[in-house]
């Protein structure tokens, strides 16, 4: 089969597209044909060497993806060959023709969501859903603004917000990425280009500040995420590339809470819930994925370029040559 393989941490050009085994399933394990690979931020940390997860080299990047399950090891039963699946992890990487995972790590994908849409389900749904479910504990009701609307994560917890009637409130960089946030359940969108939108976030609340601030780059916007927040406010640290200065007497005098996440910590029972919900979300065709751009495996340098760029517009998908 073909995989990407990084044989050295570096720039995006050590991502090489080679010829591989394809693996076989163990028992309890399952191979996955995969339709298409989801790009996410963490995989250009990772393939640069400067995060805290170091894969043992060489290895094949990729956490999310959709396909179908192409043989399944002894003892597994949640999956037969031919099911459509998404998945949330897997053990030898998702930039790859076929992936090999565990049973855990493999779930239902409905028809209503194709496997490019399906490669952008686990991290940005997990991410945003832990985000404001288990961290903030959003209500309905309460004001949410995505800071930083117009990406994976993004536009989950606008969808998810949506389903759960929050009011979401949602920035961007770019033109197309507002609208996007609109469409998406924005109630309304603005530019995080300049310095005026903070004025305007405040005065769509009516002074009073946001519920639930998500934070897409903290070491850009916590200081002033502290100044919208609504007394008993909770920002939740998603992403964040550097420091930051922050005046702790916002937070004082709101009571307000930063909270800083990581999927990757998310308990069993945690994970647990978030398929339970994304599953009956997806029945009830309540999110899908907005898919941006869709780029042959092959050009695996590009994507992680792209995922870096401004101007996000949902998922970036990696597409294997079989498909
Ligand atoms: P993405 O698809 O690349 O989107 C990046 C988002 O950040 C876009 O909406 C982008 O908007 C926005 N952004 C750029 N400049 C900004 C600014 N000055 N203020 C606010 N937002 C700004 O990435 P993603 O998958 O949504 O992930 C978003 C961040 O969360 C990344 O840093 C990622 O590493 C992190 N993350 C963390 C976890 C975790 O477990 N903690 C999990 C997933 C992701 P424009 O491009 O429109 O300007």
């Amino acid at each position: 089969m073909k995989a990407i393989v990084v044989h050295e941490f570096g720039e995006p050009e050590v991502m090489k597209f080679e010829e591989v085994s394809t693996p076989l399933p163990s028992k309890g394990q399952v191979l996955v044909r995969i339709g298409a690979a989801g790009v996410n931020p963490a995989d250009t940390y990772t393939r640069s060497g400067t995060y805290a997860i170091k894969p043992a080299l060489p290895y094949t990047p990729g956490t999310d993806a959709a396909g179908s399950v192409e043989a399944v090891g002894a003892g597994v039963t949640r999956v037969k060959p031919g099911d459509r699946v998404y998945l949330a992890r897997s053990i030898s990487g998702t930039y790859a023709d076929f992936a090999l995972a565990t049973e855990s790590q493999v779930h239902p994908l409905p028809d209503s969501i194709g496997f490019p849409e399906g490669a952008g389900i686990f991290v940005p749904y997990g991410t945003a859903y832990h985000s404001l479910f288990h961290h903030a504990q959003a209500l309905p009701g309460e004001t949410v603004l995505v800071h930083g609307a117009s990406g994976g994560v993004g536009i989950a917890a606008l969808q998810w917000g949506r389903m759960r009637g929050l009011a979401m409130y949602g920035t961007a960089g770019s033109p197309r990425g507002r609208e996007l946030a609109l469409r998406e359940g924005a109630l309304a969108s603005f530019d995080h280009t300049g310095a005026e939108y903070r004025d305007q976030l405040l005065a769509a609340t009516g002074g009073r500040g946001f519920d639930v601030i998500l934070e897409m780059l903290a070491n850009v916007n916590l200081g002033h995420d502290l100044k919208l927040l609504a007394p008993r406010g909770r920002v939740v640290v998603i992403g964040s590339r550097g420091d930051v200065t922050i005046t702790p007497r916002d937070l004082m005098s709101k009571r307000g809470t930063v909270h800083a996440m990581t999927l990757w910590a998310a308990t069993e029972a945690e994970e647990a819930e978030i398929h339970a919900a994304l599953a009956s979300a997806m029945r009830l065709d309540a999110i899908k994925p907005v898919v941006g751009r869709e780029l042959p495996l092959m050009q695996a340098p590009e994507a992680h370029r792209a995922v870096m760029a401004k101007g996000a517009y949902g998922k970036i998908v990696l597409i294997p040559p079989s498909e």
